[in-house]
């Protein structure tokens, strides 16, 4: 498979950013691309407030600091991402929006390019069955904040070959970060064991087994989570939560019924940090 040496990300949100400040710092040069140009407008400020926190906080020297800022180019179409290698999808978690770009991108790149996709819990299959080389489509979920955390998980989808999954494992090591070899079903492995935690949290809470702070200090300091099942739902977005607990509810059975008082809470707009209110509030 093709050397991998310039990687197109696209989407410029919260994972889009966090993954090109990762391949740019790992020394990849990286082109970004978004829908919304006021996205990828704010995109450069964003990711140059990301590195000088890196500097302030010496993780990285103000002259690789530089050069990581050096090799991140903003594309203004998809067909400016033409000469990248290797390409990584992080738009929003919607399978028609997802859908419609593999075609897209089928159509732009060369056969050998691999088409990653991050996305969160959908079906990698399904995302493959749009294009005319399905085998070239696979998973790489990595996890927020994309800097910090050390795994992505590599999804094969019925179709993926062995060498883009080989070719995924080793972008993944490059950027620095472990793997995870995942066979494609319903949430992987990762989202489908926090959604069904943070689940049966809520179902805790409704049951009034202890406070929301005394059930994550319990699973923090008792099971050795570093962040107890409520504090890493209001991260996430319990909206988010909810749509992937329905997903995996209809795909895997009732064991993901959603716990009515989560379906509550996104009612009410108590989404998480994102609403300055959650389980908890963020005044
Ligand atoms: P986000 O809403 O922050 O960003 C999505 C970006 O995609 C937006 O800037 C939007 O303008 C852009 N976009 C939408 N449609 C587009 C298109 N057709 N072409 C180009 N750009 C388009 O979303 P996010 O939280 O960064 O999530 C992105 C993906 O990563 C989703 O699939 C999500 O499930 C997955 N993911 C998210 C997290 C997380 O913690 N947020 C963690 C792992 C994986």
């Amino acid at each position: 498979m093709k050397e991998v040496r310039q990687i197109g990300v696209i989407g410029a949100g919260v994972m889009g950013k966090g993954i090109v400040y990762q391949a740019a710092v790992q020394g990849f040069s990286v082109c970004l691309y978004d829908a919304d140009p006021e996205a990828l407008e704010q995109a450069i400020p964003q990711l140059e407030s990301l590195v000088a926190r890196q500097v302030k906080k010496e993780r990285i020297t103000s002259s690789e600091g530089e050069a990581t800022l050096d090799r991140i180019q903003p594309a203004d179409s998809l067909e400016a991402l033409a000469s990248c290698d290797f390409i990584i999808e992080a738009v929003v978690e919607d399978l028609e929006v997802k859908q419609k770009l593999f075609r897209q991108l089928d159509a732009i790149f060369p056969d050998e390019v691999v088409l990653a996709t991050n996305t969160s819990a959908k079906s990698i299959t399904e995302i493959a069955a749009v294009t005319s080389k399905p085998e070239r489509v696979i998973g790489m979920h990595f996890f927020n904040p994309v800097h910090r955390m050390k795994l992505v998980e590599v999804v094969r989808g019925l179709q993926t070959s062995d060498p883009v999954v080989e070719q995924t494992l080793r972008v993944g090591r490059e950027l620095g970060k472990e793997t995870a070899r995942i066979q494609e079903r319903p949430g992987f492995a990762t989202s489908r064991i926090s959604a069904l935690v943070g689940n049966e949290a809520f179902y805790m809470l409704m049951e009034g087994v202890g406070s929301a702070e005394e059930i994550d200090r319990a699973i923090k300091l008792g099971l050795n989570h570093p962040m107890g099942p409520f504090e890493l739902g209001d991260l996430v977005g319990w909206d988010t939560r909810l749509k992937v607990l329905q997903y995996l509810h209809e795909t895997l059975g009732e064991k993901f019924r959603p716990c009515p008082l989560l379906v509550q809470y996104v009612q009410a707009g108590r989404l998480g940090r994102k609403t300055r209110q959650g389980v908890y509030r963020y005044d």
